[in-house]
């Protein structure tokens, strides 16, 4: 990790929250609240997982984040020309900065569950047509700015001839192709922001489908909301009253 990317991670620390690890009342695959804590996996994750025939298990997200006045979800989710008016840290230079601090810290977590070393690195592509890929997708640039990373990125993912129909929930085994064959990659799949998974969920299958040994999500922010459930209000308040930590992950802290 680059000294800046503890500078910039240092200077937004406090936007930053806790994500639970996995136990009754945090879901086992996106850490949200499941709306019954006797339940394992969370609505939205039963309903993306259930679509796609080979989804992935693992997701990490480094922060959670809420819709309404939280500073971490304007900055991660602005997008192309609205971004560069608002103020605030540029994006794709945060987007770069947390990846590289948190994957510095926890890439042993990563790779126990992705069963071994990341052989590749990719990101999910934007699936709304007619606007301009770079624009609107910062993570492509962003992965190029992380030393530990950068050498392994293939934009493998394009959308497919289901993308136009993923939406909340709606994740299509047909939203993304995958060029060429990429039989036995260990694959880290980053993207900036998971609300319930249709994305990358649908991007995981089209991994497998190409042949990757083991798909491994890293998301920047997990959008939760608050008032869905008891088990999201639960989450959100703990996440609230204690200091975020690059220290801790979802995977390495106790339950
Ligand atoms: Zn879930
Ligand atoms: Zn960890």
């Amino acid at each position: 990790m680059s000294d800046s990317a503890r500078e910039v991670t240092e200077r937004y620390i406090n936007l930053y929250r806790n994500v639970p690890a996995a136990r009754p009342g945090v879901c086992h695959i996106c850490h949200s609240g499941p709306n019954d804590s006797s339940y394992a996996v969370c609505d939205g994750c039963r309903d993306t997982m259930k679509n796609v025939r080979r989804p992935t298990r693992h997701v990490v997200p480094v922060s959670l984040c809420v819709k309404r006045d939280d500073q971490l979800y304007d900055i991660v989710s602005r997008s192309g020309i609205q971004s560069q008016r608002r103020l605030g840290p540029d994006r794709t230079a945060f987007l770069a900065a947390t990846i590289s601090r948190f994957y510095s810290a926890h890439a042993l977590c990563l790779k126990r569950v992705a069963g071994g070393d990341f052989t590749m690195v990719t990101t999910v592509p934007s699936t709304r047509s007619g606007e301009p890929l770079p624009a609107f997708h910062p993570m492509p640039k962003a992965i190029r700015m992380i030393a530990a990373l950068k050498d392994l990125y293939r934009p493998v993912l394009w959308p497919g001839v289901g993308a136009a129909v993923v939406g909340p929930r709606e994740s299509n085994e047909d939203a993304f192709e995958v060029m060429g064959r990429i039989d036995g990659k260990v694959v880290l799949l980053v993207d900036d922001i998971f609300v319930t998974g249709a994305h990358v969920q649908s991007a995981a299958s089209a991994l497998h489908r190409a042949g990757a040994a083991s798909v491994t999500v890293l998301v920047v922010a997990r959008l939760i909301n608050p008032k869905h459930n008891r088990a999201n209000n639960t989450i959100w308040t703990q996440a609230c009253a204690e200091p975020f930590s690059f220290d801790r992950c979802c995977l390495c802290s106790t339950p």
